[in-house]
């Protein structure tokens, strides 16, 4: 990837969760672990909580230098002298610091980690694949203006080898984006935002098919359900969860693939 991305590129949704937790080593996490959609908001979470574990104890006088270390981590700053962290490029790692307010002489310490709690991003592709297949060969309306079938139907030669003739690859650059950030979002979408994701991989293991197949099935049926066709979510046999992922996949609304004389364009 160069810097001609487009900027609606890099606002495509996240399909990557970080949890964001507090630990002395050796024990029980302190903190539950929250769902955060970047791991800068999760390194804030984490500075606010020592922030104000900090304000809690007697001691006057600046924050730490653990507290600058997960502000940096969390604002893109350098890193402070003295800092104990161990993170990687993409900032997911631990930042060690003492614990607030003890005295003694055996402090084991607090650690601060961002994780990695969630990563559909091997999915993607598969799923836009699809998808797209699924929108040529369903959802193609036919466009050619001296076309003679047009006002028949959907049944005239273009639209019936729209999804042979053509790839997500014929698509404008813009209609390429759509595709795929309705897709991104159809993968995270749930009723219960600690779910994210979830709805996705609990439909990829129930298919009785293996997994980038199951992701392409999930991009296909998308495409089927948000425009009403016969077949979809609801009837692959996954109850409560077929009804879940079709009414999230209702809102997204009704969306064509047009037929040109020159190629294929979103409706
Ligand atoms: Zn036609």
């Amino acid at each position: 990837m160069t810097n001609t991305q487009t900027p609606e590129r890099s606002e495509l949704p996240s399909l990557k969760r970080y949890a964001a937790t507090i630990n002395i080593p050796g024990y029980l996490p302190m903190a539950d672990e929250l769902a955060f959609e970047s791991a800068t908001d999760a390194w804030s979470y984490l500075a606010s909580e020592r922030e104000r574990a900090e304000d809690d104890t007697d001691e006057t006088g600046e924050y730490s230098v653990t507290v600058v270390t997960l502000l940096a981590l969390a604002n893109g700053r350098a890193l402070p002298e003295g800092a104990s962290c161990m993170v990687d490029d993409d900032h997911i790692g631990s930042v060690y610091g003492d614990t607030p307010g003890y005295d003694g002489s055996h402090d084991l310490g607090l650690t601060y980690s961002v994780t990695v709690a969630l990563d559909l991003s091997a999915y993607a592709d598969d799923v836009v694949k699809g998808y797209a297949v699924a929108m040529l060969w369903a959802n193609a309306v036919c466009d050619v203006e001296d076309c003679e079938d047009r006002e028949a139907g959907s049944d005239c030669e273009h639209v019936n080898h729209a999804h042979g003739t053509y790839s997500m690859d014929d698509f404008s650059p813009e209609d390429q984006h759509r595709l795929r950030a309705d897709c991104y979002a159809m993968m995270m979408s749930t009723d219960d935002e600690e779910q994210d994701g979830q709805d996705f991989l609990a439909y990829c293991d129930a298919r009785p098919i293996l997994g980038r197949r199951a992701a392409s099935h999930f991009g296909h049926d998308f495409a089927l359900t948000r425009n009403h066709h016969g077949a979809g979510y609801w009837d692959r046999g996954l109850g409560a969860l077929g009804d879940r992922l079709t009414a999230n996949a209702h809102p997204f609304g009704e969306s064509s693939v047009y037929v040109t004389e020159d190629g294929v364009s979103l409706s």
